[in-house]
């Protein structure tokens, strides 16, 4: 499959048509963004990383019954997916308060929730995503009640599922962030699942092996998201 054109670019991927209309190949760049893209740099070798790791999640979370975009990894950067209408939801789901959620609260880093929360931030970076409720949602049409119901369902089940799968490889999942599309009617996973959309924490050090480290400048960038890849494909 080729690229023909490029109809997209964002912050850390970019979108290119293919001679199939209902396909799209998405480019993994090594540009990292963070604070709505006040800040800006690279991490070298981090597309091809969050290529990678989203291939094994995607189709991990595919045999658990979770439709996805996910068609095929095409080479290091590329990933053919199937073309969605992205619902403007980004969807958090959180198992230990962290980031946004410490800060909205005041609360300390490491809390562990008594249950997942999810949160739907309305996905506008000029408005700065700003968190709104299901009323929210549904009165601003922005999805259906089905829709939505759809939703939460698939982003409790991705948790339970990367939970677990991280656990296994001595990783704690702190949070993340979804985001889903609709194709042929249907609501599936879309965008990627990777150390910039999740927080992980190494399960006996605590360290962090996500995007904070580029967030925060903590360095190391490159090699904590190898090491996320070197855990979960067992190498
Ligand atoms: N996140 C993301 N894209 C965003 C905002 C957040 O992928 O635009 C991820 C982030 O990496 C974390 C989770 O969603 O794993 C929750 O992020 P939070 O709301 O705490 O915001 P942040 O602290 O990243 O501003």
């Amino acid at each position: 499959m080729e690229k023909i054109k490029q109809i997209y670019e964002g912050k850390a991927k970019k979108l290119f048509s293919t001679d199939n209309p209902d396909l799209v190949i998405q480019e993994f760049k090594d540009d990292a963004t963070a604070f709505d893209a006040t800040k800006r740099g690279t991490v070298l070798n981090k597309g091809i990383i969050n290529n990678k790791l989203s291939e094994k999640i995607f189709e991990l979370l595919a045999k658990k019954g979770v439709p996805t975009h996910f068609v095929k990894r095409l080479n290091d950067r590329d990933m053919l997916v199937k073309k969605v209408e992205i619902v403007p939801i980004e969807m958090t789901v959180r198992n230990i308060v962290a980031g946004g959620m410490a800060k909205l609260l005041g609360l300390e880093e490491g809390i562990v929730l008594k249950e997942p929360v999810l949160e739907y931030h309305y996905k506008e970076d000029k408005l700065h995503d700003p968190l709104i409720n299901e009323y929210h949602v549904k009165a601003l049409g922005i999805a259906t009640d089905k829709e939505l119901e759809t939703i939460d369902k698939y982003s409790l089940k991705v948790n339970e599922e990367l939970k677990k799968f991280f656990d296994s490889k001595g990783i704690i999942l702190v949070d993340f962030k979804l985001e889903f599309g609709r194709f042929k009617g249907q609501i599936i996973l879309a965008d990627e699942i990777s150390p910039d959309t999740c927080r992980l924490w190494d399960k006996t050090t605590k360290e962090k092996l996500d995007k904070d480290r580029f967030r925060r400048d903590m360095g190391n960038v490159e090699e904590a998201y190898q090491e996320v890849l070197r855990r979960i494909m067992d190498i």
